[in-house]
């Protein structure tokens, strides 16, 4: 019955993860949600980690799994607050972890780099001194439209493809998206957590001569249970929206390479 404080019989019996040993932190891409869709690298680093600190997009049944075989699970989604300190928090629990000699996986949604603040993590590890990986996965930006059949790119109908985030409506002093060059584009725009101003969106594209009959197309809960493909046009996609009651998880695709969706087995 030793009544010595934990840190003194640490210190009396040291081991593979005492203080001394800082571990790592990995920042894992998770895909889509399906958890077939994660990379092999990244099933790996789960199968591997101390900790994981998880989101609720993304493969978290493999998250679950790992905690099944006794990896601490952090499901960071919960924390309470603000986002803004809810993500210095995370920082904190990865560096507060990575220090005591863990192996920590941040797994995210998708890839940790696209709309994922992953490169705010790495700041925060690297400032504390903590070595950090990134394993990238397959964005929902992608795969979303792929699982539903839609292509985003067709040989003779577009060159070009963009990615943007329809969190802030296009009237925000806060946006940082020129709304007009994009509505002069021909190609495909794919747009995430923009559910919500789908319907500004689209008519700020219309308004600066973006074709209202412009194919546009809602992937919910891609890869997942549930999913949901909704067809529209630029003009219709709002009103949609409402009627069918589509909601977050989804990523919009506009183009029209989305007026092809092909039909999958
Ligand atoms: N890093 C992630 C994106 C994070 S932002 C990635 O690369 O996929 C979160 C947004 O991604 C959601 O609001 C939604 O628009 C989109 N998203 C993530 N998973 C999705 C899924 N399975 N189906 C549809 N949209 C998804």
């Amino acid at each position: 019955d030793d009544r010595r404080p934990r840190e003194e019989r640490k210190d009396a019996t040291p081991d593979a993860t005492s203080s001394s040993t800082v571990g790592e932190v990995v920042l894992v891409g998770g895909g889509p949600g399906d958890p077939e869709l994660i990379t092999v690298a990244g099933a790996k680093a789960l199968a591997e980690a101390d900790v994981i600190l998880t989101d609720h997009l993304g493969p978290v049944d493999l998250a679950e799994d790992a905690a099944a075989r006794g990896a601490e699970l952090i499901d960071v989604a919960k924390i309470p607050y603000s986002h803004q300190v809810a993500q210095e928090r995370i920082n904190e629990l990865m560096v507060e972890r990575a220090s005591e000699g863990k192996k920590v996986v941040r797994l995210k949604g998708g890839d940790p780099f696209i709309f994922g603040r992953g490169y705010e993590e790495i700041e925060a590890c690297t400032a504390a001194g903590i070595p950090v990986q990134v394993i990238p996965g397959v964005t929902s930006m992608t795969a979303g439209p792929a699982v539903a059949g839609i292509s985003l790119t067709h040989r003779g109908l577009n060159h070009d493809l963009t990615l943007v985030s329809g969190h802030v409506p296009p009237d925000s002093s806060k946006s940082l998206v020129d709304w007009t060059a994009l509505a002069g584009m021909t190609g495909t725009l794919v747009l995430i957590m923009a559910v919500k101003n789908a319907g500004a969106i689209a008519a700020e594209l219309i308004a600066q001569g973006r074709d209202a009959a412009t194919p546009a197309v809602v992937v919910e809960n891609a890869s997942m249970p549930g999913q949901r493909v909704t067809a529209a046009t630029l003009a219709t996609l709002g009103e949609t929206i409402e009627r069918e009651g589509l909601g977050h998880p989804a990523v919009i695709v506009i183009g029209d390479a989305a007026g092809h969706i092909a039909e999958l087995g």
